[in-house]
């Protein structure tokens, strides 16, 4: 495997990975700080080539200006959020493709969290980066973009293996699964998963890494055609899943 990823984290629950290639070169995700990247490069030896940016929010942004001045590389990010992220030197739109780190990185445009946001997948490597688009167990809010296009936009991401690697921005996996369970209370699958969940978690380790298989069999936001999920909300078994989509976002705001 010619690259790997580690998570740092920081704040009260955003990681920020960094995608390692075999000669210490690297790529650092939506740092929310620099001090927290600078110090890991420094400890681990490694090479900083580029920031990739997945949307606009602080806490993707805040640490961008530090290491770009500091180490001189690119700053990749959307398009869209050109003008509310003066730092990207590299704009990116939805079929783009990166050559970095010998792997190439795929951009997907996924509005619903915010309008611009994207997400990195290097299909060689099975590894995706999703920013807060999918979360294990749950799916970013809707800041900025309506039910549809946040339906529109994880019917994309399943497109991916069920093998594929997803790092997601924050440890929402426990509060996630607690209303995950109160939807569909006898997917086994889930009450699992949630036990194992706890044991991560009770010794304070990360939840991150998730796969899209495990998230399809245990994610409400990717099971809206599950009848006792549609049941839970007080809907038919009838009703499309997308309108059972965006009833379900609606009750995990109110969760
Ligand atoms: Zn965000």
């Amino acid at each position: 495997m010619p690259i790997k990823v580690e998570l740092i984290p920081v704040l009260e629950d955003n990681y920020i990975p960094i995608i390692i290639a075999e000669n210490g070169n690297c790529l650092i995700v939506d740092p929310a700080l620099a001090k927290p990247v600078d110090d890991f490069v420094n400890q681990n030896g490694l090479k900083p080539i580029g920031i990739l940016n997945t949307h606009h929010h602080w806490d993707h942004t805040d640490g961008i200006e530090g290491l770009k001045s500091k180490y001189k590389i690119e700053v990749f990010g959307p398009k869209y959020d050109l003008y509310r992220v003066p730092s990207i030197t590299n704009p990116l739109v939805n079929g783009d493709k990166l050559d970095l780190l010998n792997c190439t990185f795929e951009i997907l445009e996924v509005p619903g969290h915010t309008l611009g946001h994207i997400v990195y997948y290097v299909k060689s490597e099975n590894l995706a980066f999703v920013g807060d688009t999918l979360f294990a167990m749950g799916c970013g809010r809707l800041f900025e973009g309506s039910p549809e296009q946040m339906y529109k936009s994880l019917n994309q991401l399943v497109l991916w293996p069920d093998s594929t690697t997803i790092y997601c921005a924050h440890e929402y996996t426990e509060s996630n699964g607690q209303f995950a369970l109160s939807m569909e209370p006898d997917n086994t699958d889930l009450q699992l998963r949630m036990k194992q969940v706890e044991q991560i978690r009770s010794k304070g380790r990360p939840t991150i890494p998730t796969q899209m298989g495990v998230e399809k069999r245990t994610n409400p936001f990717l099971r809206v055609h599950s009848t006792e999920i549609k049941r839970n909300l007080g809907l038919s078994p009838e009703t499309s899943n997308e309108a059972t989509f965006t009833a379900l976002r609606h009750a995990k705001d109110q969760f």
